[in-house]
């Protein structure tokens, strides 16, 4: 196993001297050495043979046992010395102080054609961040952020990556709904992959202690390494900078909001720097389309991170950030330009992914009404949102009065779609039909495109749960269908139509499925 290591992060920045693993302020600071914990009996479950290539290795590499010794942390590469970051952040609207890598040890940087790519372990063990917790995974939770991240690549999202799946062979003890009864659960490590692992939070932790000095360490860092055609640091690279950090959330929320992704946790600490979507914890995918949902039972009484508040919270998110770099710059202007100019690209660029998917290609002022009236009726009754946008494809304009058939198999309980709210459904294909005429692509050419922005195969959450419920029981099959099934998405794939369906009204509230805890 060969890898082109070129480590940046931990060569280049401040690390924290002391060397001991015990749970600390680390101040002047980007990060704390550590080493990943043995495993007792480390298993490996899946491999992304995507990734393999991505980092310059083969598929024979990833049977070898040096490739389980160190994605499971029980060997370090040489000439490598693993870290822990330190951040701090918002979470739920509150300064946090410190978080840091409680559970996600570094182990390297990578390159490979041209490209730099970050080696995480999540799940390797404690670190001088872990809090009051054991620097652990159990497999539900790597599960999904395995299969989900590279789902989400495979969408067209910016995501962190996932390299390999391993159980640990260790017990971890966790209390999934926070109810008083923990239980073992089996432990498991996955190696997850980045150019880089940056969050908000790493440059709001330097700002919260007035240290300008390592503030500006970091930005120039990461504005020479990441974002290198910005030029040399100076007060208008920093505000360049915030631009287009400020455009990647935006561009990324817009992806979730098009596929129904509910990221679950949008703390500042788990907003990429990049633009990423990063930290796979209780996200959950729409079903019903319905703006107030969240999968996140942490955040039950306020929804903070509904599905239809994930806009306002990237902007939430980016006037922390703003804050965080305002002492480079000391002028509060560009920040709330750029701020400003998220709230109007938000309205534009939502209302152009709404076209996107009702296959519109012109643009008219009425489409603004059209998608609101359709949102509405989409409320009205529960209405799967990815069976509904595929299954539309398949409307003929000289046949709209078919409409509500062509989208039937969307509603949980086409029962309730009678009188005024059937008439709503008429009424609204009719518009949609005169709408579609002023277009120019026929019936056959807009299906095409909209099938390549409507996914067919989204990760549901009682699909995630099902995968789990048999790896626990040691059958990995359900993993590698979903995985390969996710690989592509807007295809038809006919042999996986089993899975292009409704949620199972067994899945409706069964935890794990549509009621997810940040236990992890
Ligand atoms: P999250 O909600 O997963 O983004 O985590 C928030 C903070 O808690 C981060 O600093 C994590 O590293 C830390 N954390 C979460 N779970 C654990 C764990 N099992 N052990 C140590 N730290 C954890
Ligand atoms: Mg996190």
């Amino acid at each position: 196993m060969k890898l082109n290591i070129q480590d940046k992060f931990n060569k280049k920045l401040p690390a924290d001297p002391v060397l001991e693993n015990t749970r600390r302020q680390v101040k002047k600071a980007c990060f704390s050495y550590v080493t990943p914990k043995k495993t007792s009996n480390p298993e490996l479950l899946h491999v992304s043979p995507e990734m393999l290539k991505n980092i310059g290795l083969s598929e024979a590499d990833a049977k070898s046992d040096h490739f389980l010794n160190v994605f499971t942390g029980n060997e370090v590469l040489n000439n490598t010395k693993p870290y822990a970051m330190c951040y701090g952040g918002h979470q739920f609207g509150n300064w946090a102080g410190q978080l840091g890598d409680g559970r996600a040890i570094n182990l390297c940087e990578v390159e490979h054609n041209n490209q730099n790519w970050a080696l995480q372990l999540k799940g390797a063990g404690e670190t001088p961040y872990s809090r009051t917790a054991d620097g652990l995974a159990v497999l539900r939770s790597s599960i999904r952020e395995y299969l989900c991240s590279e789902a989400m690549f495979h969408l067209g999202i910016p995501t962190t990556r996932a390299l390999s799946l391993v159980l640990s062979g260790d017990n971890v003890l966790r209390d999934v709904m926070y109810d008083g009864n923990s239980a073992y659960e089996k432990g498991a490590i996955v190696c997850r992959t980045a150019e880089s692992f940056l969050r908000f939070g790493n440059f709001q932790i330097f700002a919260s202690r007035q240290d300008d000095e390592n503030l500006k360490g970091l930005v120039d860092y990461t504005i020479k390494h990441h974002f290198a055609h910005l030029g040399k640091p100076s007060k208008e690279t920093y505000i360049a900078f915030f631009k287009e950090v400020s455009e990647r959330t935006l561009n990324m929320i817009i992806h979730w909001q098009r596929v129904g992704f509910v990221h679950g946790v949008m703390n500042t600490d788990n907003m990429s720097i990049l633009g990423l979507t990063i930290d796979y914890g209780p996200y959950g995918w729409l079903e019903g389309y319905e703006y107030g949902w969240t999968p996140n039972t942490t955040d039950r009484e306020n929804k903070r991170y509904r599905y239809g508040n994930q806009p306002n919270i990237g902007l939430w998110n980016l006037l922390q950030l703003a804050n965080a770099i305002y002492p480079l710059v000391e002028e509060a202007e560009p920040f709330e330009a750029i701020l400003n100019q998220y709230k109007t690209d938000f309205e534009d660029k939502l209302l152009n992914m709404m076209r996107s998917k009702l296959g519109f290609h012109n643009e008219y002022e009425n489409d603004q009404k059209l998608i609101l009236e359709l949102e509405d009726i989409l409320h009205q009754t529960e209405t799967d949102m990815t069976i509904f946008f595929r299954n539309l494809s398949n409307f003929k304009i000289e046949k709209a009065s078919e409409g509500l058939k062509v989208i039937q198999n969307a509603f949980y309980k086409p029962e309730e779609v009678i009188g005024n709210i059937e008439k709503r459904w008429n009424d609204w294909f009719e518009n949609y039909a005169e709408r579609l005429k002023k277009e120019t692509v026929s019936d056959e050419e807009r299906k095409e495109h909209m099938n390549t922005v409507n996914p067919k195969y989204v990760l549901r959450n009682y699909m995630a749960q099902l995968a789990i419920d048999d790896a626990d029981k040691g059958d990995c099959k359900l993993i590698d269908e979903l995985f390969q099934m996710l690989k592509k998405p807007y295809d038809e794939q006919l042999e996986y139509e089993k899975w292009f369906v409704k949620r199972p009204d067994w899945a409706r509230d069964k935890v794990g499925c549509s009621m997810l805890s940040c236990s992890s």
